[in-house]
């Protein structure tokens, strides 16, 4: 199946779908696909008639020493799974189609960003909001469905969505992780033999510490200290671990029943960086 390159090109493609009557969902990602953005393509489905998807690794969301350079992309390929998935169409946009000339506007995200990756990678947040706010406009889908994975994007996009009158329902995609628990990402490429031996241990602690939580524990930051020197230990190289709230992202020492927590951790094996977490409800 061919990208539709240009924004004029993605719109007329969903608007003759919608024109149909087929309501849309849609999954953006920055490529280099793996069986989680599939299982997203699976979850629109479920939801919407047709499926439209992006592939744009977008340069507003690094930093200067962060891997953009290096970010695995495989448009073809990608394209040939897109096609065996069913999805009606793909956006795959150049930087001059997506950010022409200067850009005087942006989006700042307040408090739900001061900790987990919005605190470690400052701009990072910044960078989503303005290119997943550009192809909303562009798209203007039914539904939009993002990963658990990523789930501090998921809680500020849902902000933006509420906040900004987008008129969409946003859907969450649980992890797909391989079989030892490591959870997908196109990131694991990066990871020698022995790195990706070890990195399901960050999956591990978080399961340790989100079995002992719902049991009742009560000292949360000992469980988390006591994991993280086991992490380091096996040579992780700890961003955070932390218990959060889910609806201000920020760290919680007691979690109160009734609530929504988030059990997250970013390490690095390596240079390569790998988040994580799972959802507890009290
Ligand atoms: P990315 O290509 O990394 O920007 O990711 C595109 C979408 O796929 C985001 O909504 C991610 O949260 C989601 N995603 C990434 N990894 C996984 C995974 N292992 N399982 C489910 N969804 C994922």
């Amino acid at each position: 199946m061919e990208a539709q390159r240009t924004i004029a090109d993605i719109r007329d493609k969903v608007q003759s779908l919608k024109a149909k009557g087929r309501t849309v969902a849609f999954v953006p990602t920055m490529g280099a696909l793996h069986e989680g953005h599939l299982s997203l393509f699976r979850l629109a489905q479920e939801h919407a008639d047709e499926v439209v998807a992006s592939i744009y690794v977008n340069p507003e969301q690094f930093a200067p020493d962060e891997d953009f350079e290096e970010y695995p992309r495989e448009l073809e390929y990608d394209l040939e799974k897109c096609e065996q998935e069913g999805v009606a169409a793909v956006f795959a946009p150049t930087d001059e189609i997506m950010y022409p000339g200067e850009q005087f506007l942006s989006i700042e995200v307040n408090e739900l960003n001061e900790y987990m990756d919005g605190g470690s990678r400052p701009g990072f947040f910044e960078g989503i909001l303005l290119v997943v706010n550009k192809l909303f406009n562009i798209i203007e889908p039914h539904f939009a469905v993002f990963g658990q994975k990523d789930i501090q994007q998921f809680r500020i996009l849902q902000q933006m969505v509420a906040e900004f009158n987008h008129d969409m329902k946003l859907i969450m995609g649980p992890i797909k992780r391989a079989n030892d628990g490591l959870a997908l990402s196109s990131r694991n490429k990066y990871l020698d033999h022995e790195q990706r031996k070890l990195a399901p241990g960050l999956f591990r602690s978080l399961q340790y510490v989100g079995k002992q939580i719902s049991d009742g524990a009560k000292n949360v930051q000992l469980l988390l200290d006591h994991q993280k020197n086991e992490l380091e230990a096996k040579g992780f190289k700890i961003d955070y671990l932390n218990l959060f709230s889910f609806e201000k992202m920020k760290p919680v020492t007691n979690p109160e029943v009734d609530n929504k927590y988030i059990l997250a951790g970013a390490v690095y094996l390596g240079e390569t960086r790998l988040i994580d977490n799972i959802i507890i409800e009290k």
